[in-house]
């Protein structure tokens, strides 16, 4: 996948040291576990998953007497791996079904990329024959809805939004009027991502969800975190919080294309178990894709 080599060049640069790493040491002294536990400090996955993960690669090592490169290799790809997975394997798929209206809640704090994530994945359920409707439930900032609007002009999707300053509630209880007449298979609602005052915000996704809950009970299908991979470990903060506010059931990661901190995608998944779905390579109308943890991984080593 092309599209997914170029845009994760910038992940490359701090974990591709892997590589190089790996062909240069054969020993596996103490310096080469500091220098692994290096890397993946700097690709953000963050001190204690790093911790952990050496931890283990260590012990492993040691006690498998390791030290053909090909075999390294194998080992940190196989830890990587079960790092992200834990003891399930997820496929990570958005969750949909046939015949039914699915809603998907976007949260995500102001400026990760949320409108142009709603935006992109209108235009891809919309190719692939879906009748979606956007939904403007940032009701805070004017220019929100707007921008949402352009977004969902530019995917060929239906848009519906209130005044701004309208209840966030009352605008999903009359998307969802609009949706039972007009029998859309999916709603993307925006919501707005104010994180300074933590009890509003649990308030206000909560009465969306219990609007939903009411108005078309089981209709809502995921709740997706918007994180800029640019931010690091306070990405990972904002995936913290969020999950304390709501039922977060997957991320978007977005800007990776941007990102030589790959490591979140690990450490997301480590620290709260959350599958990343989709990634953002970019700007464009079509540069979001299915997050794949095995082309990630491997891509690495590549
Ligand atoms: P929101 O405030 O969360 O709705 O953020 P926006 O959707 O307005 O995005 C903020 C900025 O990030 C815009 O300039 C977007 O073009 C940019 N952006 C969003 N996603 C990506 C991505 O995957 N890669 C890159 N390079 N930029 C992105």
């Amino acid at each position: 996948n092309e599209k997914y080599a170029l845009g994760l060049h910038k992940s490359k640069e701090v974990l591709g040291n892997l590589k190089r790493l790996i062909e240069q040491n054969q020993s596996l002294g103490e310096d080469f576990f500091l220098e692994l536990e290096d890397i993946f400090i700097q690709a953000d996955l963050g001190v204690d998953t790093v911790l952990y993960f050496i931890d283990t690669l260590r012990r492993k090592m040691k006690l498998n007497n390791v030290t053909d490169p090909k075999e390294i290799e194998e080992m940190i790809v196989d830890e990587m791996f079960k790092i992200y997975l834990q003891d399930e394997i997820v496929i990570a798929d958005l969750d949909y079904v046939d015949h039914e209206t699915n809603i998907y809640l976007i949260v995500g704090v102001n400026g990760v990329g949320k409108t142009t994530s709603i935006g992109k994945l209108a235009h891809q359920l919309r190719l692939d024959k879906k009748k979606v409707l956007v939904v403007a439930g940032d009701t805070f900032r004017a220019g929100a809805i707007e921008q949402l609007r352009v977004w969902a002009e530019r995917a060929k999707v239906d848009f519906f939004a209130k005044e701004p300053g309208s209840d966030p509630s009352s605008v999903i209880y009359d998307a969802l009027q609009k949706a039972k007449k007009e029998h859309y298979d999916v709603i993307l609602c925006d919501t707005a991502g104010r994180l300074q005052n933590k009890v509003n915000l649990m308030n206000e996704l909560d009465k969306m969800r219990r609007v939903i809950e009411k108005e078309m009970p089981n209709g809502l299908r995921e709740t997706l975190l918007v994180i800029d991979a640019t931010t690091g470990q306070n990405g990972l903060k904002q995936a913290e919080i969020f999950k304390e506010v709501t039922k977060v059931t997957g991320i978007i990661l977005t800007k990776m294309d941007g990102s030589a901190k790959g490591g979140i995608v690990l450490a997301i998944r480590h620290l709260y178990k959350l599958p990343i779905k989709y990634i953002g390579l970019g700007e464009k109308i079509d540069d979001l894709v299915l997050f794949d943890i095995e082309e990630y991984i491997y891509g690495l080593f590549a």
